[in-house]
């Protein structure tokens, strides 16, 4: 006897709302109702263990498969089934009332794609790709009838007695025209891939779809059946499950590999396990950087209870480990709320202080550990640790346990080592200590090459990250950081000794309109300096400020300092007031001469500090060609 029933809920018709709403995570219909065949499979489990189910468990690998001509999609479940009156308490007033609440609730944000983002709408998700609906299920009591339910999504539905035989639940999908492709092969294996691939109850999609021609119908038209090439979806019990004792680097390295099939092999990993106060594990990854880290970010991948939700982690995991790899599993985490609520949940805010801190942990443990390897892998962590210092206080307070400070010799030391190492050759009059840095080591050849004639230390900060890391750590407060060619070797870290001048105050005005008249350039200060003998006729030379907000500007952030990547360069142009070459051109007579000397000798700083190019070069190269030629 079939029974017609109506669902009472408030809104009249949430279909077409919710198919609105979801138009672009149609998809998750299938994660829904898999998740819910798992969880009826565990079900069982679980009351058979416990001794309240005394039949058989059977084999209860769950089977998704689908018939393009008759078009519906099927889930099929051998877990606790549902009696008729089960449906019409769990189908029409929860799944229902779930769906009718979910619209109250986005109705009014329906153009925010960030709020209906992933949640669970559970078993209503069908009806987002489906006209119509039908559950056959025999439940595991005793006794039981099968019964079967249809309804197309409206709230009219038809309960009637079923002749199904196997416990358990068959959801059969009347896939709607405007879904048809969901009735593709590959479409169905990519989405139980992604969502499905780490499900604890086996699950088979019939791989191939070859619906042949089965008798006829009552109408006489062909009926057909479908024939499935059977292939396991899942790996039941993935790595983060299991307990870290039971693993090994293979183990570790073997599942990175079924995450990411076209990775490098990550530098080493975390396995992360807590159950107070939240719940969460999960393995993460530490890659190996490639220059564009862009393209890494959105690696993580996010999961509850084994099923996949999502790879954009930004608001569970800091900023700075999105970099990092691998997966998360927590049931603590809400799903089904909008984003800025997610970053105010205080489990989220927990989980993000909990991974955070297990980082620095691991951090500091391979630096104690085994330095030298952790010194060998700087260049690719080093990103991490100085991206984390500087937008996370906590972990910033304990990355002096494991921040390293590589000079030009390559070797490594502490922040306080490298202290200790420069304190003495380093302090300036003021007893202010100078760390001396280059950013490019074969362009600042000649300034490396200057600061090492005084002893001075040179630090390589040459990442992408340095030009915001060196910042920050001049606000540590223990030393000014000055790239070398921001002034002449001797100013760079002022000492108290002067050098003596061998010309005279009238030839140093002369010198310096001379220069200026001739090199005219309106970005450039010039200077009559007592240098040594030994250093360049003219140097050309960077001050620090400007050139690092434009190195900052250059390289994102910096506030409003966007503006200052298309400033000029501003120079300081040194005479040095002691060199051969300068005493030469002020004793010639021929003005020509004169003014050919001063530029050579800019053409020859400005080529020291790689910043000779175009006709200028052409020019400097004839010029030189001549007076070699001389
Ligand atoms: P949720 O799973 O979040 O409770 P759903 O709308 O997905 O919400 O499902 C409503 C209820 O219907 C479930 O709680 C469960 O009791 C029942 N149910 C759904 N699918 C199955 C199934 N395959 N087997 C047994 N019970 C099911």
């Amino acid at each position: 006897m079939a029974e017609k029933g109506t669902i009472s809920i408030h809104t009249e018709n949430i279909f077409p709302i919710i198919k609105k709403f979801l138009y672009s995570d149609h998809e998750i219909f299938l994660r829904e109702l898999v998740s819910n065949a798992v969880d009826a499979s565990q079900k069982i489990k679980r009351l058979a263990s416990l001794g309240e189910y005394s039949g058989d468990l059977g084999d209860l690998t769950i089977e998704v498969s689908f018939d393009e001509k008759a078009k519906t999609i099927t889930i099929k479940d051998k877990g606790i089934g549902m009696t008729a009156d089960e449906i019409k308490k769990y189908i029409n007033q929860i799944a229902f009332s779930g769906a009718t609440e979910f619209v109250e609730k986005y109705k009014d944000k329906g153009e925010d794609q960030q709020i209906i983002g992933h949640f669970g709408l559970g078993f209503y998700s069908a009806f987002m790709v489906s006209e119509k609906v039908e559950i056959n299920s025999l439940s595991h009591k005793e006794g039981s009838e099968a019964a079967t339910w249809i309804c197309d999504g409206s709230t009219e539905f038809e309960i009637k007695a079923s002749d199904k035989t196997d416990r358990g639940t068959e959801v059969i999908l009347h896939i709607a025209e405007d879904s048809e492709e969901f009735l593709n092969q590959a479409r169905i294996q990519g989405i139980l891939d992604k969502y499905s691939k780490f499900m604890p109850v086996p699950i088979k999609f019939g791989e191939k779809d070859e619906s042949v021609e089965d008798g006829q119908d009552d109408e006489g038209k062909p009926k057909y059946k479908t024939v499935k090439v059977d292939n396991l979806i899942n790996n039941t019990q993935p790595l983060w499950t299991k307990s870290p004792s039971e693993l090994n680097d293979e183990d570790y390295l073997a599942f990175y590999k079924e995450l990411y099939p076209f990775s490098e092999e990550p530098l080493f990993w975390i396995h992360l396990n807590v159950d107070y106060p939240f719940n969460l594990t999960g393995i993460l990854y530490f890659p190996k950087v490639k220059k564009d880290f862009e393209i890494q970010k959105n690696k993580i991948q996010l999961f509850s209870r084994q099923v996949f939700i999502t790879d954009e982690v930004k608001d569970v995991v800091p900023e700075f480990l999105m970099l990092l790899h691998g997966v998360i599993d927590s049931p603590d985490i809400p799903l089904n709320v909008s984003r800025s609520f997610l970053q105010a949940d205080g489990n989220v805010k927990k989980i993000n202080t909990y991974i955070t801190k297990k980082v620095a942990d691991k951090l500091g443990e391979l630096f104690k550990n085994d330095r030298e390897a952790y010194e060998q892998k700087w260049s690719d962590i080093g990103l991490f640790v100085k991206y984390g210092m500087i937008s996370e206080q906590k972990f910033d307070e304990k990355a002096k346990d494991f921040l390293l400070l590589q000079n030009t010799d390559n070797k490594f030391y502490t922040t306080e080592e490298y202290k200790e190492h420069v304190k003495a050759n380093q302090t300036d009059k003021d007893g202010k200590i100078v760390y001396l840095y280059t950013t490019d080591e074969d362009a600042q050849h000649g300034y490396i090459d200057s600061a090492k004639s005084r002893s001075y230390d040179v630090l390589k900060l040459d990442t992408i990250i340095d030009s915001h890391f060196l910042n920050h750590l001049e606000q540590k407060g223990d030393a000014t950081l000055k790239r070398v060619d921001a002034d002449v070797v001797d100013k760079l870290i002022e000492k108290d000794e002067k050098k003596e001048s061998v010309l005279s105050e009238d030839e140093s005005n002369t010198l310096k309109e001379l220069v200026e008249g001739t090199i005219n350039n309106k970005n450039a200060t010039v200077q009559v300096e007592s240098l040594a003998t030994d250093d360049l006729p003219v140097i050309v030379t960077l001050p620090e400020f400007m050139r690092r907000m434009k190195d900052m500007a250059a390289t994102g952030g910096g506030g409003g300092m966007f503006m200052m990547g298309d400033m000029p360069d501003q120079l300081n142009v040194s005479v040095n007031a002691n060199h051969a070459l300068i005493s030469k051109i002020l004793k010639s007579d021929s003005e020509d001469e004169k003014k050919d000397l001063v530029k050579q000798a800019y053409d020859l700083a400005l080529l020291h500090q790689g910043m000779l190019k175009g006709p200028d070069l052409t020019n400097f190269i004839k010029r030189s060609v001549d007076l070699t030629a001389k």
